[in-house]
């Protein structure tokens, strides 16, 4: 059975067909030129509910194939640690023992909410790492839901009371003096969900493992998220950015030498629709619902794909206007907006252009 036969056969896999497709044809667009001196290998395997791509420039020798390998099994790593579903977590165990003060926590999931909490202060509450229970109401557990429903308005309600009751964010990360980490969640309204900043978490550490493997030049595509390293043979990657209306078509197109990150958040990776009403997985805590602020898809370039990753979700939510304003405050941080209404903005130093635009350059 071919890779594709095989995606197409697990039904959560399909809908990431195109842009598997679309990332492929373009990290594989330019080794042609380049075969004396290496070529791009690249492999794919499922992990953190979504497809991975590492593509490496090099000579493809067994040696190589087993630093890949290791560089997989740091992502699972990680994805062990953050998952919400997976019985043996912590963020599993945490979330079921809320109000318990969990003692050292792992090191990653620290530096992961420490993270999330930083960003969800700075974009007032948009980007929100503590909304496991919402989701779970919306059915955005695990995938799409299978029979998308609207949730009770009752319990919308309740849950946007039990919120309000904690003025004081309900999420405590606490470094003692001696080192001791604690962590506790507020009353059981609070539970973590890292669904928007993990993945970014891993691909950094992904990243790291490559590079302490001695590989420079590589490329790590996990979902919407990436990491970038070095060059294809001294000529830029070259990234594709999904069209959000348009699953078959890029939309925008990003060359890159050297280190950067990049993630895209949008409207049309995770949704049902209800009453011609698209109903997706990025959520507003202010209102309890899928964000409406217009925006549909919103890429974020930063230098940790942690970080990319985190405030693509938090533009996303807060809109065109202060999505704008958080960017050009934050250092080293770039992005590409798009609205429903076709407006659409990009920072000066954002290394992609519009593929329409380009025609014409
Ligand atoms: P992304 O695709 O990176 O924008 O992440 C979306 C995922 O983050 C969702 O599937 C949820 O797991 C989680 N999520 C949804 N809404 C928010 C939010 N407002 N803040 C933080 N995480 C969220
Ligand atoms: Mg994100």
């Amino acid at each position: 059975m071919s890779g594709l036969t095989f995606f197409s056969k697990v039904p959560a896999l399909k809908k990431w067909i195109p842009l598997f497709l679309v990332l492929l044809f373009f990290s594989l667009w330019f080794p042609w030129n380049n075969r004396d001196s290496g070529s791009v290998h690249s492999s794919t395997q499922l992990a953190m509910g979504t497809l991975v791509t590492i593509s490496t420039w090099g000579t493809g020798d067994v040696d190589e194939g087993k630093k890949v390998a290791r560089i997989f099994e740091r992502i699972r790593q990680v994805e062990a640690i953050a998952s919400r579903q997976d019985a043996n977590s912590p963020v599993y165990r945490i979330n079921h023992s809320p109000q318990t003060k969990h003692v050292a926590p792992p090191e990653a999931l620290v530096t992961i909410i420490e993270k999330g909490l930083e960003i969800r202060q700075q974009s007032q509450g948009a980007f929100d790492p503590g909304l496991a229970s919402l989701l779970d109401l919306w059915g955005f557990t695990h995938g799409v839901p299978e029979k998308g429903a609207l949730p009770e308005q009752n319990d919308l309600s309740a849950w946007l009371e039990k919120r309000n009751q904690f003025p004081e964010y309900g999420i405590h990360l606490n470094k003692d003096p001696n080192g001791t980490v604690t962590l506790h969640l507020d009353g059981d309204v609070f539970a973590l969900d890292l669904g928007a900043i993990a993945k970014g978490y891993a691909l950094d550490q992904a990243m790291a493992t490559m590079k302490q493997s001695g590989i420079q030049d590589g490329l790590i595509i996990g979902g919407g998220d990436m990491i970038i390293a070095g060059s294809k043979g001294g000529k830029p990657w070259r990234i594709g950015i999904q069209h959000p209306r348009d699953r078959d078509k890029v939309m925008a197109q990003v060359e890159v030498m050297g280190d950067m990150a990049l993630a895209t958040s949008g409207d049309y990776e995770r949704f049902f629709m209800v009453n011609g009403e698209r109903q997706h997985h990025i959520l507003d805590s202010k209102t309890g619902k899928p964000s409406r602020s217009g925006l549909i898809s919103v890429s974020i370039q930063a230098k940790e794909a942690m970080v990319a990753d985190a405030l693509s979700t938090a533009v996303f939510v807060l809109g065109m206007e202060k999505g704008k304003a958080l960017i050009e405050q934050l250092d080293g941080v770039e992005g590409m907006l798009v609205q429903e209404n076709g407006e659409r903005w990009k920072s000066p130093q954002f290394k992609g252009q519009w593929l329409d635009e380009q025609k014409n350059d």
